[in-house]
């Protein structure tokens, strides 16, 4: 089974046919991926960054494969890497590194690593989400009497991402359309966890060989002087390398850090906690996160929203999903 698109399925009000015309458009712009918009944006990839993409790409699908999941190659053409000073800070781009765009196709990442397992780790991210459940989402939206430009115009079609892995979009239709996100940080936690997994492994490669003595170095001289470093020391097991080392001025001292902090804590919570109430359900604490793993990559999350109220109460899965500050949906978690 193969499928050449990341949409898996598309909802939404529209007739069919509409949602069966988006389908084959998803299928065209997979293919061609010719933005004028990014033309004078992106740069070419090295032979290098080609390599790591197409190695990702093949150990993602053969985890696929293992699960009876359909092969989805995703191409270097699909990965725009876009320098630092052209990246467009507005939308939804502000503030992000990276991100998958299903309407798109593509993963458009900023350029601000400075090695090549920096780009690595952001590369398998962005890949990890394009690789799972993906659904659009298509309404006609009825137009108001003043945006009729002519009387046959009565509607226009709205085209919105839906899901992506466990996060689920739901938008309120009216005239300014609103969006809520639900499972934002469960998500980012299992993808950057996965992420985390790859590029720990990928670190050992021979290509790596630079970063890992330098990281060796540097970690020996962080020891010795913990004093000063205490801060940097606190995080050590989320540096799995340092970028900048220069420690004649002990400036620059930059590591690369694995990002959700804070969601990684959150998902990691919530899959000890349903691992020590549901120790006859699974055998060890891996098979639950490799039940999060399956249902990101499956159509149907109530599973998880079974297991999940079944374990902490009828209301639960609602309100881990539900949009707010993080600080208090930690708070939400730590009291399960
Ligand atoms: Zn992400």
């Amino acid at each position: 089974m193969e499928k050449n698109f990341s949409v898996d399925r598309i909802v939404g009000n529209a007739p069919i046919q509409e949602k069966g015309r988006i389908i084959l458009e998803q299928r065209e712009i997979f293919d061609s991926q010719e933005f004028s918009e990014l033309v004078d944006l992106e740069r070419d990839k090295t032979a290098e960054e080609i390599r790591v993409i197409e190695e990702i790409d093949g150990e993602l699908n053969a985890d696929r494969q293992a699960r009876d999941l359909p092969v989805l190659h995703i191409l270097p053409k699909n990965i725009h890497i876009i320098p630092q000073d052209k990246w467009p800070n507005q939308g939804n781009n502000v503030n992000t590194d990276g991100l998958f765009d299903p309407k798109f196709e593509c993963i458009m990442l900023k350029e601000n690593w400075l090695s090549p397992i920096g780009f690595h780790h952001r590369m398998y991210h962005e890949m990890r989400h394009m690789q799972s459940f993906v659904t659009l989402q298509v309404d006609v939206i009825p137009l108001v009497e003043e945006e009729r430009r002519n009387p046959i115009t009565t509607h226009r079609l709205s085209l919105e991402y839906h899901r992506i892995g466990l996060m689920i979009c739901e938008r309120i239709i009216h005239r300014n359309f609103n969006t809520r996100s639900y499972f934002t940080e469960i998500n980012e936690g299992l993808v950057e966890e996965l992420a985390m997994r790859n590029t720990l492994l990928h670190v050992h490669d021979p290509v790596h060989a630079k970063e890992q003595e330098t990281t060796r170095q540097a970690l020996i001289y962080l020891e010795q002087h913990a004093d000063e470093f205490n801060n940097i020391l606190n995080r050590i097991e989320d540096i799995f390398y340092l970028e900048e080392y220069e420690i004649a001025s002990q400036k620059n001292l930059r590591g690369h850090v694995f990002t959700y902090q804070n969601e990684r804590l959150i998902f990691n919570t919530i899959i000890d906690k349903l691992y020590e109430t549901n120790t006859e359900k699974f055998e060890n604490r891996e098979e639950v996160f490799q039940f999060f793993v399956d249902v990101a990559d499956s159509e149907s999350m109530l599973p998880l929203g079974r297991l999940i109220e079944e374990t902490f109460g009828k209301g639960a899965f609602r309100r881990i999903g539900r949009e707010e500050p993080i600080g208090q949906k930690l708070a939400f978690v730590n009291s399960l």
